[in-house]
This record gives C-alpha cells, structure tokens and sequence, in this order.
C-alpha cells in the first residue's frame, strides 16, 4: 500500500506570555492508504495538536506535513481549505454541528463547496443519515437530538463527501459505553466499506484494540507503535 501521510521532524510550540509550551518535540510518521491508526495518549500529550496539524487545522512550527505529495506547511490558508474540503473529513468530541441547521442541512453542507447540485446534496445526506440510523431525524435541530444522535449526525456529515481520510478526535469522548461502541462500529465499518484511511485520538485502550497500528504519544513525542496484526490479517493492507 502507498504512503498517504507523511509527517517529518513535526513540532509545534504555543506561546502563553513568557511561557514556551511544547505540545509537539519532533513527531516522524507515516501512515498508508487505507490504514486505520490510533493516537493514543493520556489528557494533554499532544494527540489533538497532531491530528489538527495532519488535518490542516494549525500550522506546525516546524516541519513537514504531505498528503498525497502535498505540502500542508507551504499552503495558503485559502488553499488548505478547499484541500480539506475535497480529501478530509472531521469528527470532533463536541460534535460542532451548527444549532441552527437541521440534520439534514448539517450533513449536505460540506457538499456545497464540492459543487454538488442541491437535489443531489440533499439526497446524499439523507442516505448517510439513513446510514447512520437517523431517518426519522432529518430535521431535528442539534438541541432536539440526544449526544449520541448528534454524533452521529456528525459522523455522516465527515463521511457524505467519501473523503479519502477520516480524522476523530475522541468521538466517543461524551459518549456512554453502549452508544460508544456502536459509534465506533459504525465509523469503523464505514471506513473500512470505503477504503479509507481512518486516524482516530483517544486515551481509551478499549477503542484502540479496532486499529492496525497504535501510535501511543506522550509529552509531544511518540512513545512506541504497536502493531495489530489480527486486525491486519482481516483487511486488504
Ligand atoms: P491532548 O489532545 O493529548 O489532550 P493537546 O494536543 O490538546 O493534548 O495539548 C498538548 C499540550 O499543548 C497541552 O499542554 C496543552 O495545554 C497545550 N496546548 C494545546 N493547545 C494550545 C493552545 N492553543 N495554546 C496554548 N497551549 C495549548
Ligand atoms: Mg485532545
């Protein structure tokens, strides 16, 4: 399998005052093409620094960031975006859907800056959200959906595009145990129908059991990978 993301010598440091915080020393990885990968780390070490970087929601302070021999570093912001738009999508612990949009037009709004035509949008979102267990739900506002429905709805709208990666931060994080499995059996199982390429954070050890590989990250580095080879040996990498 080809390599998809490649990250090199990655830091990142934040700014507080006087004070210099090191979120990211120097991250070297390399995740291929349909790989399902898991950040895993404890509450501060760094995990959401490197996804939002690898998803070109911050800069790194030094560094290379290629996907698909693009340079996210050297990219205007401009150009980021509209990358983002047509490759990535994102699912975030707190949902961020917009309250004031329906299910439906949440889910469909990703596809206007793709250029999809609205009947089109709106039948590609009500058949992820059909997907998703959410077909009574079309039009229900945020407010109106319990944490784990928001999720989901959240879950269809990073999905609707068929992005070719999938980045979740903590998707389970708000999440009781039962609805916590089903959501991630239902990003799973979609990633893996579609062969993308899935990188999920957690600091759960009973979600990263689903992953090829498990990139455990302390103190802005990376501690040890370990490798899945049962999960492995079910997919096609
Ligand atoms: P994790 O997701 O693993 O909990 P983060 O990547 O959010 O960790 O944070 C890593 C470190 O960087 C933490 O010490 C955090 O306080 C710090 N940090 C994260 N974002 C910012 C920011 N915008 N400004 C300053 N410090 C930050
Ligand atoms: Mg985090």
């Amino acid at each position: 399998m080809k390599d998809l993301i490649v990250l090199k010598n990655l830091r990142k440091v934040y700014r507080m005052g006087d004070e210099k915080i090191v979120a990211l020393n120097d991250i070297n990885l390399t995740i291929r093409d349909g790989e399902f990968v898991c950040l895993l780390g404890t509450s501060g070490s760094g995990k959401s620094t490197l996804l939002n970087m690898m998803a070109g929601l911050e800069k790194p302070t030094r560094g290379e960031i290629i996907i698909k021999n693009h340079h996210l570093e050297k990219m205007s912001e401009k150009d980021v975006t509209k990358f983002r738009q047509l490759n990535i999508g994102f699912v975030f612990q707190s949902y961020n859907l917009i309250p004031t949009l329906s299910a439906l037009e949440n889910v469909s709004l990703g596809l206007t800056f793709k250029g999809v035509p609205k009947a089109k949008r709106d039948k590609m979102a009500t058949d992820m959200l059909k997907n998703v267990g959410l077909e009574k739900r079309l039009h229900h506002k945020p407010s109106e959906m319990s944490g784990g429905q928001q999720q989901r709805v959240s879950i269809a709208r990073a999905f609707v595009g068929k992005p070719r990666i999938v980045f979740a931060d903590e998707p389970t994080g708000n999440l009781d145990t039962k609805t916590t499995f089903e959501v991630m059996d239902l990003i799973t199982g979609m990633a893996k129908e579609w062969n993308q390429t899935l990188i999920i954070v957690t600091h759960d050890t009973e979600i990263s059991v689903y992953a090829h590989r498990v990139v455990s990250i302390r103190d802005g580095n990376i501690e040890k990978i370990t490798i899945n080879e049962d999960i492995l040996k079910e997919g096609n990498l």
